[in-house]
């Protein structure tokens, strides 16, 4: 019936109204190949141009952040933040701070947002943020007023029931509380106008190991469809951020052997297995590289350049640095070496050609929209206790994010084998995100 027409004519009209944004093609790309058999089955979301809308963002704001560094100098970055579809609750999605942000970046990581939000089945719209600011080297009082610089603009386009932005690469625990004290100075309100929190102002509990810990979870649901578990698995997680610590943290509580971490210069393995503590003070304490590891632990080795992380032969694969790190060459390496499973903790991380090296070897591969959506999700969570001025306790708080992990996995599942594409959790979360979205606003009319 010319499905096949129907997505490449929006692609290749996606493509002509956004020069220049690669990033956001190949996202959108997955996402049209996934949705046809869906488009064919629900004619009302063609006639409706559902799919024309969903490709567009509501609203994009750009704007230029001024700010003086230590000195004395005025420094001038640019700010981003795309509010991407509303149709399932406020916007919301996280800020990145890294040289590599332009628009077509925000664009993609609001797009995936959008169907990874829907997922949780919490009542979250999509949006995505940032800035071409190098976190990298400033010193806190630098930070700070690059911060404060940002949300003088930010401020009047967010709000707790408008748009609730969060952390992401280059945005810790630090720089969201430099944003926020300044939101609650401009606008004279304490509410939860963003998540990630310090727990002593809003912030929940298990937010800082969301993704991490989310990822485990998910991905123990995959090597479940395998008959195996954690136990004595050798791990490789790339990355060594937010997201990669607390995947370790998880997966070795749960028996897995993880045996590398890498940021952007290299890569450290380690035989005998990570030592966290080592990790978390060079990286949350110190602020330092990787490679300081070695110093520790002298058996452990280094190599430069982060790549080269995907040789090391492994049963499970998480990457969880940033956006198109493991091409199809590595993906073909991991095969070889007999990786049994891949799930992707940071957002986009695996390129199409590597996406399709795993399906077709048979290796269960985990999607970001849907493994990494634990982060989201207690982002949900710390609105929802924010709304209610309550905290509550961790292990609360692990139950819910659980309990959402495990109903992704299932909805992706399920939604794969729905479509005949049984075990592609690709498709199935790419369909079951869709439709969430698109029956939303098949309700709410042309808005
Ligand atoms: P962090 O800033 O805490 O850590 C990022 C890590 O990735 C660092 O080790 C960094 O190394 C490395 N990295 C960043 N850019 C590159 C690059 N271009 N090449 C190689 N390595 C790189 O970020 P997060 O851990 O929060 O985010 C990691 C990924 O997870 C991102 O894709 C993000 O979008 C995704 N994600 C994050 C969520 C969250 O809750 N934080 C939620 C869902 C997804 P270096 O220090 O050298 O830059």
């Amino acid at each position: 019936m010319g499905m096949k027409k129907f997505a490449e004519e929006i692609l290749a009209m996606v493509a002509a109204r956004n020069p220049a944004e690669p990033e956001f093609l190949q996202a959108v790309h997955e996402v049209l190949e996934s949705i046809e058999p869906v488009i064919e089955k629900r004619p009302e979301i063609a006639k409706l141009k559902i799919v024309e809308r969903i490709v567009e963002p509501e609203r994009q704001v750009m704007f230029r952040v001024p700010w003086v560094n230590d000195a004395g100098e005025v420094q001038v970055n640019r700010g981003f933040r795309v509010q991407f579809n509303s149709a399932l609750g406020p916007y919301k999605g996280g800020l990145r701070f890294h040289p590599s942000v332009n628009l077509g970046i925000i664009k993609f990581l609001g797009f995936e947002q959008v169907f990874k939000n829907a997922l949780t089945g919490t009542p979250i719209g999509g949006g995505k943020g940032g800035s071409d600011f190098d976190p990298k080297g400033k010193s806190d009082m630098e930070v700070m007023r690059f911060c404060q610089s940002f949300m003088n603009e930010l401020f009047r386009h967010i709000g707790p029931d408008t748009d609730v932005p969060a952390g992401d690469i280059g945005v810790g625990a630090r720089e969201i509380g430099f944003l926020f004290g300044q939101y609650k100075k401009l606008t004279n309100t304490f509410n939860g106008v963003l998540t990630g929190k310090g727990i002593g102002y809003g912030g929940s509990l298990v937010r800082k190991e969301a993704t991490g810990y989310g990822l485990v979870y998910f991905t123990t649901r995959m090597l479940e469809a395998r008959k195996t578990d954690w136990k004595n698995k050798t791990v490789v997680i790339s990355g060594s951020g937010n997201v990669a610590i607390y995947a370790v943290e998880k997966a070795q509580s749960l028996g897995a052997k993880v045996v590398a971490l890498s940021d952007s210069n290299g890569y450290i393995y380690d035989p005998d297995g990570i030592k966290l503590d080592t990790v978390k003070r060079i990286k949350e304490v110190e602020r330092g590289r990787i490679k300081e590891y070695i110093a520790d632990h002298p058996k452990a080795e280094y190599h430069e350049g982060c790549k080269g992380i995907w040789t090391i032969p492994c049963d499970v694969a998480l990457p969880c640095a940033t956006q198109n790190e493991l091409d199809g060459k590595d993906a073909e390496i991991l095969v070889r070496n007999k990786c049994i499973a891949v799930a992707e903790g940071a957002n986009m991380p695996s390129t199409p050609e590597a996406v399709k090296v795993f399906l077709d070897a048979g290796v269960s591969f985990g999607p970001a929209k849907a493994a990494n959506a634990g982060g989201v999700a207690t982002s949900a969570l710390e609105m929802s206790q924010n709304s209610m001025r309550m905290s509550w306790p961790f292990e609360e708080v692990d139950m819910r994010l659980r309990q959402i992990m495990d109903g992704i996995y299932k909805q992706c599942d399920q939604a794969a084998e729905a479509y005949g594409a049984k075990g592609n959790l690709v498709i199935g979360a790419n369909i079951a995100g869709f439709l969430r979205v698109a029956d939303a606003m098949l309700a709410q009319g042309l808005v």
